[in-house]
């Protein structure tokens, strides 16, 4: 078995296991977290030795990330999106690229990234935005629209985002770039009160003007799918790292129920449930349908470190991976919580907070439509309009 580097001590994930339930109840940033994970080096993590990270692999990275939503969940989830972008210039980097270096030498010296992409509605996701980019004139761009779920929304220092740039003679254009809070146009706006993932407070945001300087202005690309690094380093780290904190979230809910079902008692058999051969097939169903998830991770996150070929399956392995992992642990989460007893139902309880915390997956790209699609398309073709 490979051995993980980790930067995540047991000491820190202790502390911020028990400041998770605070934070959901509250309804509150995971301020403590985040300013624990800074300085222990994990927003650097990912960053390349040379440009002053720890230079953990995607593997190293996705292990890092269940062991973190095994803790909390929300706070996981949200530092995933730094983690991303950070991923995203690796990959980028890793072939010769140095348009987005600059997030890594960013991320080492403490910035922190959001990912503003996802809108209303907006089922293309990566290959099209309905929010303008629009020209400065001199190679940089300013975002006007609204993006929807930017966690992490009271702390990131630097946001990824894309728009559409229509005023060229060459048709619309995907626009990427990064504006910064200091630089202003930009506002959160709108309601956090949601079922779970409550300290994530990914709130909706405004973006009226935000700019990026032409060297932060990463892609200017045709919309629609495209195998572009910096888009396929999106996609391999979102749907690689989003797999990996539904997994840990996952693992942790078989923890706890094989904690309860130890100490709680069955009076017809007078013995632990632990013993009762219906909780443990449940529990071993749940252990074994997980088992599975670790090394569909692993493989995947090992191919996009090694730049392997997976050819015209790439995308659509990628969407699998995050749609198996969210999936299943939707699954997992209830047996356990059926193999824990009614005491799991009530809210002072981790697993009523897991359960609630699980269900956030289904929303994520890639949704279960849109892997389908890719599969089918995969294995049928696409659909030809009649002649
Ligand atoms: C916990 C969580 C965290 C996420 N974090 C991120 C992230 O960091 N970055 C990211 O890009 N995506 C993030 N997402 C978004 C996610 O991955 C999907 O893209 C999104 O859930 C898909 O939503 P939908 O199309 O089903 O939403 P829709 O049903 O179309 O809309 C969902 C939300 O948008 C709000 N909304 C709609 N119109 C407006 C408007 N005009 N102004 C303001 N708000 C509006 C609605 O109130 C609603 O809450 C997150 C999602 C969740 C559940």
């Amino acid at each position: 078995m490979t051995s993980h580097r980790q930067v995540l001590t047991e000491d820190l994930l202790d502390r911020i296991r028990e400041r998770a339930p605070r934070y959901d109840a509250e309804n509150a940033f995971f301020d403590e977290d985040l300013a624990d994970l800074k300085e222990a080096g994990y927003l650097r993590a990912f960053v390349p030795e040379e440009l002053g990270g720890a230079g953990l692999t995607l593997e190293e990275m996705a292990s890092e990330q269940m062991r973190l939503a095994a803790a909390a969940p929300a706070t996981a989830l949200a530092v995933n999106m730094h983690q991303v972008w950070v991923g995203v210039a690796r990959v980028v980097h890793a072939r010769g690229d140095s348009s987005t270096d600059f997030i890594l030498s960013e991320a080492a010296a403490g910035e922190v990234f959001g990912f503003g992409v996802s809108e209303a509605g907006n089922d293309l996701v990566l290959f099209g935005s309905v929010s303008e980019a629009r020209p400065d004139g001199e190679g940089g761009y300013s975002f006007h629209g609204t993006k929807i779920f930017t966690s992490l929304a009271p702390a990131w220092t630097r946001l990824g985002t894309f728009g559409t740039d229509s005023s060229g003679d060459d048709g619309p254009h995907n626009v990427w770039g990064f504006v910064t809070r200091d630089g202003g146009g930009v506002e959160t706006v709108g309601e956090w009160d949601t079922l779970g993932m409550r300290a994530s407070q990914s709130f909706s945001t405004r973006l009226d003007g935000a700019h990026a300087s032409a060297d932060r202005v990463v892609r200017r690309i045709p919309p629609g799918p495209t195998m572009d690094p910096f888009v396929f380093g999106i996609f391999a780290n979102f749907e690689i790292l989003l797999a990996s904190v539904y997994a840990g979230l996952a693992r942790r809910a078989i923890e706890v129920a094989v904690e309860t079902v130890k100490k709680r008692r069955s009076l017809k058999n007078d013995a632990p449930y632990a013993h009762d051969p219906d909780i443990r097939w449940r529990l071993a169903d749940a252990a074994i349908q997980l088992d599975a998830v670790y090394p569909q991770i692993t493989l995947l996150a090992r191919d996009v470190e090694n730049q392997a070929d997976r050819g015209a399956l790439w995308m659509p392995q990628l969407s699998a991976v995050k749609s198996r992992a969210t999936e299943v642990a939707l699954d997992v989460v209830t047996k356990t919580m059926r193999a824990a007893g009614g005491s799991a139902y009530s809210n002072d309880r981790e697993l009523s907070r897991l359960y609630r915390d699980v269900l956030a997956g289904i929303f994520h790209p890639s949704d279960d439509e849109s892997v389908h699609a890719a599969w089918a398309n995969a294995l049928l073709g696409p659909v030809t309009p009649k002649a």
